[in-house]
């Protein structure tokens, strides 16, 4: 029988697998079995609190695959609390995740990595120097999820939130970034409420406006970092090709069916994206969509020679966005005490493993 990797299904998924080898498997059982299997991070059927029947638990054996990403490096970064991991896959594919402290204390939000590599190319990011190596699989996502919550735990901490923000533009994989986050946030699966789900996109309108009229409830975050035409091609110079109008009507689409504010995430690079053609271009395309703007620095470390804002500039671009009359705030890169900030880590770890097969 072949085996189906457990961190990818939802009950009625599991059922299907279970009916496919001929196994008969009730809803509520199959939601037995994950909440034992991805809730609890078990694989020991037969220990089960609330046991399913013992033939469904030997099917669930031979049946379910529990593996998890191997773990190759951990670095924690003293200054920011953050732990990123880099994880191999069984092809030898490798993507970051990283956990990450939240006010609350004990609390973590996990960013994770949708894709091992990245097609977008955008001029300031290590991962995207590396081209694209593959798309993880739902499962994938889940168990580095599962393996960075295992660490968590293991400190007494608790994993509340998930950002689809690593390595990767996750609506370059679509399908298995909203099954993974369906089954983060399933009562059997991850657990985690689907408004601490976030979303990232580079802007790939025809999938935000697919997410729109899908419904989904997880947070949506545009990373926009220029509203002037020519100079979002160069620094992302995938989604850059899509006009700017057009991303603005598909975030406007977005707030008018969710009613939800939009989150735009803007990296700031000094003397690039903060003067004033950029603050005439971001009121005009957001004027009339109440959006969350998060302004982040780009690491000093990263490729292109790229710097941070002065405070100056930063100030300066910030005073300029009150007009919006929405919240700005600053984020922080995490990792980077550590020269380990998005990417890098993995990057290494890709570069020295050479091209992917196939
Ligand atoms: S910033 Fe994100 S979308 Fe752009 S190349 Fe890097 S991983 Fe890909």
């Amino acid at each position: 029988m072949d085996r189906v990797a457990l961190h990818g299904l939802l009950a009625p998924d599991l059922v299907e697998a279970f009916a496919a080898a001929g196994v008969a498997c009730s809803l509520p059982e199959a939601r037995r079995l994950l909440a034992w299997g991805i809730s609890q991070g078990r694989c020991d059927w037969d220990a089960m609190a609330r046991p399913v029947r013992r033939p469904l638990r030997q099917a669930a054996t031979a049946l379910l695959d529990p593996a998890l990403p191997e773990e190759v490096e951990r670095v924690p970064d003293p200054v920011d609390g953050s732990l990123r991991f880099v994880f191999r896959f069984a092809d030898g594919a490798v993507a970051e995740a990283v956990s990450i402290p939240l006010h609350k204390a004990g609390a973590r939000s996990v960013c994770l990595s949708s894709q091992a590599g990245c097609a977008m190319g955008c001029a300031f990011c290590a991962t995207g120097r590396l081209g694209l190596q593959r798309s993880l699989t739902a499962a994938e996502m889940v168990g580095c999820l599962v393996a960075v919550r295992s660490a968590a735990e293991a400190q007494g901490q608790r994993v509340t939130g998930v950002v689809f923000m690593g390595q990767g533009e996750p609506f370059h994989n679509y399908d298995a970034v909203i099954q993974a986050a369906n089954v983060l946030s399933d009562p059997c699966g991850g657990r985690i409420s689907n408004k601490a789900i976030s979303i990232s996109t580079v802007g790939l309108v025809a999938q935000i406006r697919r997410f729109t009229e899908e419904g989904h409830k997880f947070r949506l975050v545009i990373s926009l970092t220029s509203a002037v035409e020519q100079r979002r091609r160069a620094l992302l110079p995938v989604a850059g090709r899509i006009p700017l109008q057009d991303l603005a009507e598909a975030i406007a689409a977005y707030h008018h069916k969710s009613g939800r504010r939009v989150t735009v995430a803007w990296v700031l690079m000094g003397g690039v994206n903060t003067g004033e053609d950029e603050v005439e271009g971001l009121l005009r395309l957001l004027q009339d969509v109440p959006v969350r703007l998060n302004l982040i620095d780009v690491n000093d470390n990263r490729p292109g020679g790229f710097r941070r804002a002065t405070d100056a500039e930063r100030g300066h671009f910030r005073d300029r966005l009150r007009a919006l009359e929405s919240p700005v705030v600053r984020r922080y890169s995490v990792g980077s005490s550590q020269e380990s900030a998005c990417g890098m880590l993995a990057t290494r770890h890709a570069q020295a493993r050479g091209p992917m097969d196939g």
